[in-house]
């Protein structure tokens, strides 16, 4: 492997389970730098020292980023190379780093990607879902009226959705899901990836939900959901289902009408009441 070149900020991807998903590029550039800035260094020690990098760590946090990426930027000018790292996966995603590969890129430093893990990439390719196109989502907002607000916007949406969600809120954002895409959509959990408890479970997103719901063992460790963007299926529901509920509210309150609607057309209620 060439020695590699100084003044360039090397943006490394780390795993995301498994000690071993971490390319011998990445090892020996972590190895070579001057300084590693990582999201948290006491975190990312123990995965360093398994794969013997000794290299100086320095921070770099999102309540700090700020004021560390100067540092950093005159460092790299100064001719040093330095690495950046995430707890896991790629850096920037979903993860601490635009400020810095940003401020890099306007003093004309080169930034140079060393990559690997990402959940989300790792999720969709055994996800089963169409992978040609597809939207990450990153992380939903945490309270549910925010979040339908977001699904809201994305129920039309044709591409595969893909949504990073903490264990403790992946009962609620499926729920949140299922009122929104409806019963029939089809959604993927992918939980604890190259991990000793890895499991992928998809389902329409009603079965998924009720699973999860009933199962804490699917409401731990780190988790991935997808979701199939709307297809011709469901096309073809909400024009029955709007068929439907323009029907029913000549006779009946909206919400009724809209209840009704989609009991019998299997259109999501909130897609018929705001159509
Ligand atoms: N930068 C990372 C990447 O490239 O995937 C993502 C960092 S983000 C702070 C952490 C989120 O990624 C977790 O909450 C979870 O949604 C997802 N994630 C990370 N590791 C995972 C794994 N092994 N299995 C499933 N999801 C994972």
């Amino acid at each position: 492997m060439p020695p590699i070149q100084p003044g360039c900020l090397w943006v490394v991807a780390t795993p995301i389970g498994h000690r071993e998903d971490f390319s011998a590029r990445a090892i020996a550039t972590l190895r070579e730098v001057a300084v590693i800035a990582a999201e948290d260094t006491r975190h990312s020690k123990p995965l360093l020292l398994h794969h013997n990098i000794a290299t100086p760590l320095l921070a770099l946090h999102e309540h700090n980023e700020r004021e560390v990426v100067d540092a950093i930027v005159r460092r790299l000018q100064g001719g040093e190379s330095v690495a950046l790292i995430s707890d896991a996966g790629t850096p920037l995603i979903s993860d601490p780093g635009f400020r810095l590969v940003r401020a890099a890129r306007a003093a004309g430093v080169r930034c140079a990607p060393v990559p690997g893990a990402c959940a989300a990439i790792a999720a969709l390719s055994v996800a089963g879902l169409p992978s040609d196109r597809f939207v990450f989502e990153g992380f939903l907002p945490p309270k549910s009226a925010a979040r339908r607000t977001r699904l809201q916007e994305l129920a039309a949406e044709p591409r595969t959705l893909i949504f990073y969600e903490s264990s403790h809120r992946v009962a609620e954002s499926l729920a949140d899901m299922l009122a929104v895409f409806g019963d029939e959509r089809e959604g993927v959990l992918a939980r604890e990836l190259t991990k000793m408890f890895e499991t992928v479970i998809d389902q329409p997103l009603a079965r998924l939900a009720e699973r999860v719901a009933s199962d804490p063992d699917q409401q731990r460790g780190e988790c991935v959901i997808l979701v199939a963007g709307r297809g011709e299926e469901a096309d073809a529901k909400l024009v029955e289902g709007r068929r439907i509920f323009a029907i029913l509210r000549e006779e009946l309150p909206p919400a009724k009408a809209a209840k009704l609607a989609a009991a019998i057309s299997g259109a999501a209620r909130k897609a018929l009441y705001e159509s």
